[in-house]
């Protein structure tokens, strides 16, 4: 069909065409999202019916980058080893920035949102039909999820609202802040997803299209399951030690584990007054959210980091710190990073300096 638009057409054959095109784009997406539907209820949850979407933008091209070409190293602190920091080498990831897809509609199709990659009649005609997503639907909100052409990890997917809404944390004009719904759904699509993680990344806190809301999730990998930032938090429920702040690691970062919805109430309750109490900072600030859901979606454990708008890299890390990072995964994907792991200039400590970057303390006074 593709080299068909390339001949000099009249305006009616060429509307024809866009309108044929169209046709089939929903006619797939249609079945497509049918036999999704149905391993999602027949057993496989919505973690088996996106690695089944997986499959299928693996096969249209869609998604880019093949995982094995990514190297993990771990870095442990010497005198404590369960105490360590991850770097992946992701060369191609840096190719991102060239194949965002067409910049400019066929005859029949408008740009809408500024081209917002995220608007479902964009992606449309930006990937010619090849990016294909499934529809959630969450009490009364609905999301499509749209898999990663550049995954860091297994089934990456970026979950993202069915309408064009802003990725801003709802701080209202009298500075209070209600995380309550965002959390709902964060943690509601955790709930159907165990043994994925999941995140939010506020604005200037590593989102990388900050016009339209998204989280973005990811199965945990088979042979490193746990993330450094999770030890941290299993080691301090382990030890019995109170309280809901990590120590142990270079952020600040507020934890809550148990039963979603006691989770939810208290999260969204502290992290309410904590808004209060920084009211004349608030408008600086933004945040990471990470949650995961155990095996049997019984329980939940939410992760809270506070973050500084001005503060988006760290020393030592081309990218943007964003919840891998935050987790303790660092992406590497520059030349530079490269160079920098291969004459022996990453350690344990400079990962922890990097992150450190970043930190922003829970309060200032
Ligand atoms: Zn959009």
């Amino acid at each position: 069909m593709r080299h068909l638009v390339n001949v000099r057409l009249g305006s009616d054959q060429r509307n024809m065409i866009a309108a044929d095109m169209h046709g089939t784009y929903e006619k797939t997406w249609a079945e497509l999202n049918s036999r999704l539907r149905e391993i999602e209820v027949s057993g496989g949850g919505l973690g088996g019916a996106l690695m089944e979407l997986e499959c299928h933008q693996q096969e249209s091209g869609f998604i880019k980058l093949n995982l094995s070409s990514v190297e993990r190293h771990v870095f442990a602190h010497p005198e404590d080893p369960s105490r360590f920091f991850r770097v992946q080498y992701n060369p191609e990831r840096a190719l991102r920035f060239s194949g965002s897809g067409l910049s400019a509609p066929p005859p029949g199709s408008d740009i809408k949102n500024d081209g917002c990659f995220l608007c479902r009649d964009n992606i449309r005609w930006q990937q010619q039909g090849a990016e294909m997503g499934y529809e959630v639907h969450l009490g009364e909100n609905s999301y499509y999820a749209w898999m990663n052409p550049f995954p860091l990890l297994p089934t990456h997917v970026v979950i993202a609202t069915t309408e064009h809404t802003s990725q801003e944390w709802p701080v209202c004009e009298k500075g209070t802040l209600d995380v309550s719904k965002l959390l709902n759904d964060l943690v509601g699509l955790s709930t159907r997803m165990p043994g994925y993680l999941g995140f939010y990344n506020g604005v200037n806190a590593g989102a990388s299209i900050p016009g339209h809301l998204h989280f973005q999730f990811f199965k945990r990998p088979d042979d490193e399951p746990e993330f450094p930032l999770e030890c941290v938090g299993r080691r301090h429920r382990e030890s019995g030690r109170d309280g809901m702040f990590l120590e142990d690691y270079p952020l600040d970062v507020a934890m809550w584990t148990g039963v979603p919805e006691e989770v939810l109430a208290q999260a969204s309750g502290w992290i309410a007054d904590w808004a209060t109490r920084n009211r004349k900072r608030i408008n600086g600030l933004t945040a990471n959210f990470i949650v995961s859901s155990d095996l049997d979606g019984d329980a939940i454990t939410l992760y809270f980091i506070p973050r500084d708008r001005s503060k988006t890299h760290g020393d030592g890390l081309s990218g943007l710190i964003g919840g891998l990072e935050v987790l303790g995964e660092l992406v590497f994907s520059s030349s530079e990073d490269k160079a920098l792991l291969d004459t022996g200039g990453v350690d344990f400590f400079s990962l922890e300096k990097t992150l450190a970057c970043v930190r922003t303390p829970f309060y200032t006074d």
